[in-house]
């Protein structure tokens, strides 16, 4: 019998207040691997009432002092990452490989946080006549993070990380399909001295938990990574409220190959940049746009590199390819291998089928598909798919690999692939993206803000900006003159009004 999961609200477990539960299933075989409490909206309240009580408690410790408690938190993260890293991999679905890789690095988050926290220095901006004039950062409250199933650490622990070192309190909303690490880490924070109700979660759908925690007036802040059309929901209701919104959204990324690249060095980055995790990731390399002299020799190698990818069981650590999150994202990539073909008139020159081979058949496995013959303007081209699935363009001129990189409606990331120095900045500075990497792809760090242009969202997650947008400015203005000011008095004296 799989395991029951309860909310975790004020430091503990807890049935959800209707004794509802759902399911979570493995995608490698569908099969259940836990039952968890569906919170609701009452669950939501529930969650707010501990979370204000904790307020003053957390956001009253000296930041150094929280710094040590993320400290203490970072190393026992470090130490149960094995059973993170397993619990991660049966949810989801992608190989223990890249969950080794990718939260083997997340307890560089809190440090890091824990750093800014202990380190910030606030400002003395001038302020004329005789006054000092200083700032401070202060909490904003009660904040909110609404977290989807790709990655569910990572991108919870980017929104925790500046959240918890600034001293706020928070309620999370997992995405259903993927809530079990977040629950765990509850567990985590008690163990690391994090006082109960400052941390909480509440598992639950979109619809109602997510729903009641985004339209919430208690709330200060909503910090959401989802879709587009998510992002443009709880953005309006964050305006209703006048509270702030983070929103990491969609991607359309594109690899930008140069000739004077070596053909293998394209393939090997488009294999990193395209098929990790599936495809399934906001920076996943959608476009390889790639100089024409190098187009024919780039495509005969991908594909031969395609086909060797390892699918199989994504504990087994030499697995390289994991299924997808659920049947229905499957369906959804397979639904776009067909637009591509019969609506766009690309060519599929290899993947985008259900592999055959024994123990894959009951996963939401796919190959990675690969499209030539594409025009910018397709919708393969230009829609967000979250799979693994690339549209190779050829391009002339570095003006017109830009001008195709840009045609697109999201801006989070691009890769710029050249050994001309001149040529990587030149290039960088035209494309319209929050993040541009240079002869790499997806690398992140906690020091370094991470977030989109037009509809991949608004805000940045990492470095000092997301601790700033985790606070507010108070200003404190004090008059250093002992003289006695009464504006009513008429004593002929000038007077000064501001
Ligand atoms: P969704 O937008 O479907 O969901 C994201 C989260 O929002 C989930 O917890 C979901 O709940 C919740 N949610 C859905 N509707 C509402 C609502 N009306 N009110 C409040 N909360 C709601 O995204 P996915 O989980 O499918 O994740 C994939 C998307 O995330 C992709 O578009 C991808 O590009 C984006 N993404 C962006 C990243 C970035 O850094 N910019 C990084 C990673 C992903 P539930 O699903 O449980 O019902």
């Amino acid at each position: 019998m799989e395991r029951f999961w309860g909310v975790f609200i004020d430091g503990a477990q807890h049935a959800a207040l209707s004794g509802n539960t759902f399911t979570v299933e493995n995608p490698k075989n569908g099969e259940p691997i836990a039952q968890v409490a569906q919170g609701d909206a009452e669950d939501i309240e529930r969650a707010i009432d501990a979370a204000e009580q904790a307020f003053p408690v957390w956001s009253g410790m000296a930041p150094a002092e929280r710094a040590n408690v993320l400290h203490r938190f970072a190393d026992l993260f470090a130490k149960r990452l094995p059973d993170l890293i397993d619990l991660e991999v049966d949810q989801i679905g992608r190989p223990r490989r890249e969950m080794a890789a990718q939260l083997a690095r997340l307890p560089e988050w809190y440090t890091y946080f824990a750093a800014v926290a202990r380190t910030y220095e606030d400002t003395v901006p001038p302020f004329s006549g005789q006054y000092l004039n200083y700032t401070r950062r202060v909490p904003l409250g009660v904040v909110g993070h609404v977290t989807p199933w790709n990655h569910p650490l990572l991108i919870l622990t980017k929104k925790l990380a500046p959240s918890l070192a600034a001293g706020n309190t928070m309620v999370v909303k997992p995405s259903e399909l993927a809530p079990l690490t977040p629950l765990l880490l509850g567990d985590l924070f008690k163990e690391a001295g994090v006082p109960d109700g400052v941390y909480n979660v509440v598992p639950g759908f979109g619809a109602t938990a997510g729903q009641a925690l985004t339209t919430s007036a208690r709330v200060r802040k909503i910090d959401l990574t989802g879709g587009t059309e998510t992002g443009r929901h709880v953005a309006a209701a964050g305006g209703k409220n006048l509270i702030r919104v983070s929103a990491e959204l969609g991607g359309k990324a594109s690899l930008i190959a140069f000739d004077d690249t070596d053909v293998d060095r394209i393939v090997s980055a488009t294999l990193f940049a395209s098929f990790i995790a599936t495809g399934q990731t906001c920076v996943q390399g959608s476009r390889l746009l790639v100089h024409r002299s190098v187009h024919d020799a780039v495509v005969q190698k991908l594909v031969e590199r395609a086909k060797q990818i390892r699918m199989g069981d994504p504990l087994d650590n030499s697995t390289q390819l994991g299924p997808m999150i659920s049947a229905k994202q499957r369906d959804f990539v397979e639904r776009y291998v067909q637009i591509g073909q019969q609506e766009d008139g690309a060519t599929l020159v290899w993947g985008g089928q259900r592999p055959t081979a024994q123990g894959l058949a009951d996963g939401y496995y796919i190959e990675p598909a690969i499209f030539t013959d594409v025009r910018a303007n397709m919708r393969i081209a230009q829609e967000e798919i979250f799979g693994p699935l690339v549209c190779i363009i050829p391009f002339d001129t570095e003006e017109e690999a830009i001008a195709l990189a840009n045609d697109v409606p999201f801006g989070l990331a691009n890769s710029v692939w050249t050994r001309d120095v001149a040529r990587a900045h030149r290039v960088a500075h035209q494309l319209q993206s929050g993040i541009v990497w240079v002869n790499d792809h997806h690398r992140i760090d906690p020091a370094s803000p991470w977030g989109g242009f037009k509809l991949s969202g608004m805000g940045r997650e990492n470095g000092r900006v997301a601790y700033e947008e985790y606070t507010q400015i108070q200003n404190i203005i004090v008059n250093l003159s002992d003289q006695h000011f009464d504006w009513y008095a008429d004593d002929g004296q000038p007077k000064r009004y501001s």
